[in-house]
């Protein structure tokens, strides 16, 4: 059987390995999942409940070993990989919030009674992305088991190990077979799809989220695609400007700009632009890239050359046409770009309207509110934006950009129970909330005389 090789992109040395998942053992997989699914289907949410959050408190003692094999793997600051496994371990609010969500609700009216069920799908495919390599299939395990499905987990072929762990502790307290992993890239993310599955829950590249849509069509499967971002900070006059620019430093080079809401936009008013740029720059310059395994790192590595590449060649296109480096713009030591903030950009660059993924903020001066609006919304994405400024006046800008979550005065993280949602080429379904969570159900409508 062939081997899938993992790496850390701080060295580019090889960290571990996995089994390559046969494309045609994958139907056998969901065939086994389908047969757990049966008796976990008749369990009631409250023992569903009880389960998964022991399953995730194993999560919890051995949060520094996969904080270090997370960051290992991946490359992000070691608190933030141990951040990420704490964040997965403790499910007891998710869990009460998905109870409520799928729980029977009545309607009566016209002498009719009807109790609408929130019933489980069958087996769920869930297709995750490397830049949150936990918490990203974590989204989609737990409301799908939550709501009485089983899954078969596709992980990034970039992160295999720390998925492989992350299915290993939960399976220590779930039954057998009602969480699987294949492990593979594309050819094993497809083989997934045309399998016979109910629901397919993606979060990835909009490229792969099209071909997704596209296969899942042929049997009206459904799919929840979380897709990638291109997301503006807007900067209004009357900002509260050392506020604004602290934000932008942390919210452009988070991850290494690895981040499905980065900030990779920056419309600044023309009248508040000199101290904005002077402010952000000074919080760029104070970041500290490295390994991640070293404690003052701030920012690690990119996650594969090809990503690297990417980043540099959207960078090169936009100052040959024009735009200038006002920090970073190299790669330092083969596996780290520098945090880039370029001015001089414009929407003709393609570094404006398609999506980075990389540690680099554009900076595009705008004059009023019309144009600011105009140039947040042209991208084919929608996921997040941020608006600073006086409140009244960044409310009436924030009602008017074509995106799902938009953070005024702050980032875009909803209060509990609201959803992760894009608008646009951004996505298709969403998570969290009740809405969220009843996509990983059927709805079943039983009415009677009433
Ligand atoms: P990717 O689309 O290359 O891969 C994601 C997963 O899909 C991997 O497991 C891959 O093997 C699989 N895959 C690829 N093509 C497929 C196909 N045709 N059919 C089935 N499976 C397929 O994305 P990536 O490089 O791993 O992740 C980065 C992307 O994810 C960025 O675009 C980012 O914005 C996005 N993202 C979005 C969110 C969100 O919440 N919207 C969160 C995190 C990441």
């Amino acid at each position: 059987m062939s081997r899938l090789e993992s790496r850390n992109p701080a060295t580019g040395l090889p960290i571990g390995d996995v089994p390559v998942t046969p494309v045609d053992a994958i139907a056998g997989i969901v065939r086994d999942a389908r047969a757990a699914q049966a008796p976990w289907a008749r369990t009631t949410p409250e023992e569903r409940a009880r389960i998964i959050i022991e399953a995730a408190s194993g999560l919890a003692d051995r949060a520094d070993e996969l904080g270090t094999l997370l960051t290992k793997e991946m490359g992000k600051p070691l608190r933030e990989g141990i951040g990420e496994v704490q964040a997965c371990s403790d499910v007891r609010e998710t869990v009460a919030e998905i109870s409520d969500a799928i729980r029977p609700v009545r309607r009566e009216g016209n002498n009719v009674r009807s109790t609408i069920h929130y019933d489980p799908l069958g087996v769920c495919a869930a297709i995750t992305p490397w830049n949150f390599p936990m918490m990203m299939p974590h989204w989609h395990v737990i409301p799908a088991l939550m709501a009485g499905n089983a899954v078969v987990l596709k992980p990034s072929e970039e992160t295999p190990l720390i998925a492989q762990a992350y299915v290993d502790t939960l399976n220590e307290r779930l039954p057998k077979d009602l969480l699987n992993v294949v492990h593979g890239d594309e050819a094993q993310g497809r083989a997934l799809v045309a399998a016979d599955v109910d629901l397919i829950t993606f979060t990835g590249s909009r490229e792969a989220g099209k071909h997704i849509l596209a296969a899942a069509s042929a049997g009206l499967k459904r799919v929840i695609l979380e897709l990638g971002g291109k997301d503006p900070l807007i900067v209004l006059e009357g900002a509260d400007i050392p506020a604004a620019a602290a934000f932008a430093a942390r919210n452009a080079f988070r991850n290494a700009g690895q981040v499905c809401v980065s900030t990779e936009r920056i419309y600044v008013n023309e009248r508040v632009m000199e101290p904005f740029l002077d402010a952000m720059l000074r919080e760029t310059q104070a970041l500290l890239i490295g390994d991640g395994l070293s404690e003052a790192t701030q920012i690690g590595p990119m996650i594969n050359h090809g990503q690297r590449d990417h980043v540099m060649r959207q960078i090169s296109d936009a100052t040959e046409a024009g735009a200038g480096v006002l920090c970073g713009g190299q790669v330092k030591d083969d596996h780290w770009i520098a945090p880039t903030i370029l001015t001089g950009v414009t929407h003709a660059m393609d570094i404006a309207r398609e999506e980075t993924f990389g540690p680099v903020a554009c900076i595009l001066p705008v004059a009023n509110d019309d144009e600011t609006i105009r140039l947040a919304n042209d991208t084919p994405f929608g996921l997040g934006a941020v608006v600073f400024g006086e409140e009244a006046h960044a409310h009436r800008v924030a009602r008017s950009l074509t995106a799902g979550m938009i953070g005024v005065n702050r980032g875009l993280g909803g209060a509990p129970n609201t959803p992760w949602v894009g608008a646009g080429e951004s996505g298709y379904g969403f998570h969290h909330s009740t809405e969220g969570h009843r996509q990983f159900c059927q709805v079943r409508v039983i009415s009677e005389p009433g």
